[in-house]
Order: C-alpha cells, then structure tokens, then sequence
C-alpha cells in the first residue's frame, strides 16, 4: 500500500538523523496485512538475523493465512460458523486475540470491539483497498447489527479452543490489534534468536527493545495530514509506540470522509479525530488502546489514559489541535533533534 509505503519512508529518514552514531546494522522488509514491516537489528550477527528473519517470514505467512478477516482462512471459517450457529475449533493464537479483545472491550468500555466485523465489512473495508466513492450502508443495515450488540463476551472458549457464540452477529475482525501482534511475534522471535537491540516497524507503529549502540532509537510518530512526523522520540530498552488514525484507509462519498475505525455505539466511522497514539511496553494493548482513543475522541480520550493508567497518550483532532498527556509532551520536547 503506497499510504504505509510513504510512512515508512519517513520514519527510516528520521532515523537516519542518528545513522551516523552507529555500528552495524542488520535491516529486512517483509509484508504481512498488506504492511510493510521493517526489521532494523543493532548487531554484527547476520547469521542470527538470517535466521530469525526466516522464521518472521514463516509466522507472517501463517498469520496472514489464519487472521485475515476477509480472505479465505481459519478467521473467515470461524466467522462463517458463528453467523451459522456452530462451534469451531481455532488456533491457541486465535484463541488468546479474543480473550485479550473481549478485556480490551470491557476495559475501553466497548469503544475497542473486535466483534464489529459485520460493520467494518459493511462500510468497505473488507478490501485492500476501500472503494471510493461507494455509498454508506443503510441505516436499517446498521441498526439490524447494533440490535443485536455483538460483543466478544458472546464467545465462550472451551479447553480444546473450541469458540461457540450466543450471538450469530458477532465478527470477529482483529484489524484493531493485528499490527501490535505481528510487531510482538516478530519481536520474540529475535530474542529467541538472541538478538536484544532491535526495532520492528509497522507503517509507522513500532517496538523496540534495547538500544542503538548505546543510544535510545530515535523516532518520529506519524503526521496525520501527510509528510513529515508530528513528534519525535528517543525509545529504548523495551516500548512500542501505535497510532490509529483516519488518515490512511477510508471512502469519500459525497463530500465525506469516512475512515476505517467504526464507533461501536452508533456503528458509523469516527469523526473528528484525526489521530490517537499510545506508548506503552505492550504492543498489542497500545495498537486496541489507540484505536479505542480515536472512538473516545477529544472529550473522553482521558478516560482511557485513566482506564489503562497510561503516563504517555496523545490525540490529535481533525483541526490539527495536539492534545498530549503531560508526560508525552516532555518527553517529545527532550527528544527532539
Ligand atoms: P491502523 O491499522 O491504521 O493502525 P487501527 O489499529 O486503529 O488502525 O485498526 C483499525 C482497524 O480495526 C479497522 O480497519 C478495522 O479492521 C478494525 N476496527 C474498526 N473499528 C474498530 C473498533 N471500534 N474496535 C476494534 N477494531 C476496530
Ligand atoms: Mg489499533
């Protein structure tokens, strides 16, 4: 996708501001979810990085197959045996995405549901790229789903992961999460392999363990209305920094913008909101968290910060307004090159 390609570009130019700095550097670009993936790794063990990336590359590939939410696989097979009222039995990687979306869901109060899949297909989204100019859904369409409140609490998991729902509306669609997840797996899998100074970046959302020679990683988090990094930051040891936004899958129809992240409660994209971004040690909670932020918007996105007991969060409105937990902000000031 061109929009991540660009990111990606970006956020390896900022880097670049401290290459010089450096000793050797191991660095591979793989695919999964239609992103761009870029492993950077701080070490002059390039047999390491070899294998490790081999075996990223095997989970990608397997992850791409099971957790697509539109193409054919174990996600789409599952979601088709709950609108039919069956049980079906999944991986132990699906099995944890949903216990983990359905404590995301409880504790974003519903703004983070994985469960929406039937309204994210609804608005255009289930394609790699949305259809411009495609018409909304209908407000009968959408309301038939909200009646029905799908919700991950629906699925009950027994001891051989096998998922039955009481509700046939529930989708489950891990869009929300899955960049947080590839970034974690690729994460384990370098350490497995020894190698304690890296970073993985997703178009733009990233982790990073240890350090650049000795210095923090330093990094700029995405703009939402185009080039160039809205703020930059030293991260070290081990952080992943997500933003969410409305700026990089959407549809204008008629005049308006209408961007991927849907608001559970009135089953409509978000506006308003041009971006959420979330530190925190866990990529998986910081990739729902930002994503439930962009659903809080500029009047509730504290609650999240409190809900999560977040020290560094950060919005930005679709007037360019820059609302910074006090924490983050310094922390951008100190950072900056
Ligand atoms: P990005 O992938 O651009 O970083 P997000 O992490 O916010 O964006 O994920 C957005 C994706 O999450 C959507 O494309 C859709 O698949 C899914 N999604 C949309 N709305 C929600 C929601 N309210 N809760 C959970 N997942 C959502
Ligand atoms: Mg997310």
């Amino acid at each position: 996708m061109l929009a991540f390609a660009r990111k990606i570009i970006l956020i390896g130019a900022i880097m670049g501001l401290t290459a010089c700095s450096s000793g050797p550097m191991e660095q591979r670009t793989l695919m999964v979810f239609g992103t761009l993936v870029e492993v950077m790794a701080a070490t002059d063990d390039a047999s390491a990085f070899s294998d490790a990336m081999s075996e990223i590359e095997q989970r990608f590939q397997t992850m791409h197959r099971d957790l697509h939410a539109w193409k054919p696989g174990m996600l789409v097979d599952l979601n088709n045996a709950i609108a039919n009222g069956e049980t079906f039995c999944v991986s132990d990687e699906i099995a944890e995405l949903i216990r983990r979306s359905a404590e995301f869901e409880q504790l974003t109060g519903g703004r983070f549901n994985a469960a929406i899949g039937k309204l994210v297909g609804m608005w255009g989204f289930h394609t790699d790229e949305p259809v411009q100019g495609r018409a909304p859904p209908s407000f009968l369409d959408i309301a038939k789903v909200l009646e029905a409140k799908p919700s991950a609490s629906d699925l009950s998991i027994d001891e051989r992961n096998c998922v039955t729902s009481s509700n046939p509306m529930v989708a489950l669609d891990f869009g929300g999460i899955a960049k947080g997840h590839a970034v974690n797996v690729a994460i384990d899998i370098l350490r497995k392999h020894r190698i304690e100074n890296a970073l993985v970046n997703a178009g733009g959302d990233l982790r990073v363990i240890g350090m650049k020679h000795g210095r923090p990683w330093h990094i700029g988090i995405k703009n939402p209305f185009g080039e160039g990094a809205i703020g930059e930051l030293d991260v070290l040891e081990d952080e992943s920094v997500f933003t969410s936004g409305n700026y990089e899958r959407f549809n204008d129809y008629e005049g308006v913008r209408y961007a991927h992240i849907i608001d559970p409660s009135t089953g409509r994209p978000v506006m308003g909101v041009a971006s959420a971004t979330v530190v925190h040690p866990d990529a998986v909670l910081a990739d729902a968290v930002a994503t439930a932020m962009v659903v809080a918007g500029v009047t509730r996105w504290k609650d999240l910060v409190a809900a999560f007991k977040l020290r560094q969060a950060m919005l930005v409105d679709e007037d360019g307004q820059i609302h910074t937990t006090t924490p983050l902000r310094e922390r951008m000031k100190a950072s900056r090159k």
